[in-house]
């Protein structure tokens, strides 16, 4: 794995903090592929295929089956639809929480994801998860056109007190926010009713922290103006007082010009994966997305494996080259892990994997850490 022996040795001699926040993680994909199948197998949904071996194989993203966002994403309906009703909902956070702590700083090794039996490098003890509630009412298909069989307030509610179960279990150790994700494959009817929902949680659950903007890009690039104008008034009724993101510039269906009005529209203080600003200026000298991320003082919520395996980013060096780039435009950078469970990896392992090509350093490293604990948008530990 790593490049050279002095990586190795470099890696080795890293001093880690004690621990780490997270913050780009989807409910989706931090259920480990074993406890997903059990969820599956408990609530008799259909359509598990034929047995264990099977269900794990097609669910787990490797480089091998997906090249695009669109193929990476493909699970994800299958997915949401076994954690689907308050019942799911509650076991897969608690699960997606017991697993930052336990797993996020160790080394995976397993295929259904487990740990090494090495000591983790750090633990994960501030998380933001991020989910669809309009997903999990059991009508994923129809993208919350029309109800599901279950309520979607029963479903925030289940994953807020799953929130505060975990927070008093772990007496404190594990600080856990809720983001909502608005979907670019969600009609704005849909999209609406959402905004709705939050507004009126946002205002009982102090653990609901943030808003994203989710979803294949080729759904809804938002490069018509009506679109963007369309999704702002959506994030607008949501409330004022919620942390933004939004994913952007992932895929080529987002091209510059897009990716700045939505930017500039919709007024995220976080941004994840805005690969067109970075690759605009490496390939073509265009530091215009570059800019409007260093002017807003935008943090970029970078997620290796997962751009790796969607094509965003074609290789470890190509990746190396932008995190400089960053830093020579001087834009905040944090790593996360996007879907742990369903790319079986870690935060640990995620860092592992770009400081054994070369493409980061221990300063980097560290900075970055520091920078997602500054730009979370949990209040400030105490
Ligand atoms: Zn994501």
């Amino acid at each position: 794995m790593f490049k050279n022996e002095e990586l190795q040795k470099a890696w080795r001699d890293i001093t880690w903090p004690k621990s780490a926040t997270e913050l780009h993680v989807h409910l989706g994909g931090s259920v480990p592929l074993y406890r997903l199948w059990e969820i599956a197998v408990t609530r008799g949904i259909r359509g598990l295929g034929n047995g264990y071996e099977e269900f794990i194989d097609t669910l787990k993203r490797d480089g091998d089956r997906i090249s695009s966002l669109d193929e990476y994403l493909e699970i994800y309906d299958r997915v949401e639809l076994i954690q689907s009703g308050p019942h799911a909902v509650r076991e897969s956070v608690i699960i997606a929480i017991h697993r930052a702590y336990l797993d996020g700083g160790t080394l995976i090794t397993g295929q259904g994801g487990e740990h090494s039996q090495t000591a983790p490098l750090f633990t994960i003890s501030r998380l933001e998860l991020r989910f669809n509630p309009l997903k999990r009412t059991g009508a994923v298909f129809l993208k919350g056109e029309h109800a599901g069989l279950y309520d979607v307030d029963r479903i925030i509610q289940a994953a807020a007190s799953a929130i505060a179960d975990c927070q008093l279990g772990f007496k404190g150790k594990i600080q856990t926010g809720l983001l909502f994700c608005f979907g670019r494959d969600m009609t704005h009817e849909a999209n609406c009713a959402l905004a709705k929902k939050v507004r009126v949680w946002n205002e009982k659950e102090s653990c609901i922290v943030g808003l994203d903007l989710a979803g294949p890009e080729s759904s809804n690039s938002l490069s018509d103006q009506s679109e963007r104008k369309k999704m702002q008034e959506i994030f607008d009724l949501a409330g004022p007082n919620l942390g933004r993101t939004i994913h952007v510039g992932e895929t080529p269906h987002v091209d510059l010009d897009t990716f700045i009005k939505t930017v500039e529209t919709l007024e995220p203080s976080r941004v994840a994966h805005p690969i067109v600003a970075v690759r605009s200026y490496r390939e073509k000298g265009n530091a215009d997305g570059l800019k409007v991320l260093q002017e807003r003082k935008i943090t970029c919520e970078l997620c290796v494996q997962s751009n790796l395996l969607t094509g965003a980013v074609s290789s470890l060096e190509e990746y190396g080259a932008y995190i400089d780039i960053f830093d020579e435009f001087e834009i905040p950078y944090t790593f996360s892990t996007d879907a742990p469970s369903l790319q079986v990896t870690s935060l640990a392992s995620e860092l592992q994997l770009l400081f054994a090509s070369g493409g980061i350093t221990e300063e980097q490293i560290l900075r970055a850490l520091q920078v997602a604990e500054k730009s979370s948008f949990l209040p400030a530990a105490s």
